[in-house]
């Protein structure tokens, strides 16, 4: 199954909307292999929005990302990058679809609530960037027949 990451913005985490949105996450039945709370620096970030470089929000938005701990959450599924894209919506809270986790929650396309990768081999690129090994963890999934067929769709 692929395995993708979230990162909860500081807007998750200063608004209190940390535990709602996991849920929306945990009850979709994705499955949570990874979570913890951590303080991202520069250089962490120059990384992570190496894509944004040259746009002059840049700065801005690493600010943003650096204005309280982020939660970071690997979750696993069936075609999980493209789920949790799904749920996530657009980059613009104010244009995302009702429904969506901006779309909900953000007015902004800055402060947006969630991270979410766009592509399996950039999940497993980012998380590679923020989770050690052994913070991703494997156990029993006894729930299984009743989230997907025996092939796993
Ligand atoms: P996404 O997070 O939807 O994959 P991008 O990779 O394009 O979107 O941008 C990364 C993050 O940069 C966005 O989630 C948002 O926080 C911020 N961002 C993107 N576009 C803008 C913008 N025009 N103004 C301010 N912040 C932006």
């Amino acid at each position: 199954m692929e395995k993708t990451l979230i990162l909860l913005k500081p807007c998750t985490v200063q608004r209190g909307l940390i535990g709602e949105v996991i849920h929306r996450f945990e009850r979709k039945g994705l499955r949570i292999k990874g979570l913890k709370m951590m303080q991202l620096d520069e250089a962490i970030l120059n990384e992570h929005y190496a894509h944004l470089a040259d746009r002059p929000f840049f700065q801005w938005v690493k600010n943003a990302m650096m204005a309280t701990p982020v939660v970071a959450m690997c979750v696993e599924g069936t075609d999980a990058v493209e789920v949790v894209r799904s749920i996530t919506g657009a980059t613009n809270g104010r244009k995302a679809a009702p429904g969506t986790i901006r779309g909900d929650y953000a007015m902004s396309g800055q402060e947006n609530i969630v991270h979410a990768s766009d592509s399996p081999e950039n999940a497993a690129i980012e998380l590679r960037r923020f989770f050690k090994e052994e913070e991703i963890f494997d156990y029993p999934y006894p729930m299984r027949d009743f989230f997907y067929s025996p092939d796993g769709i």
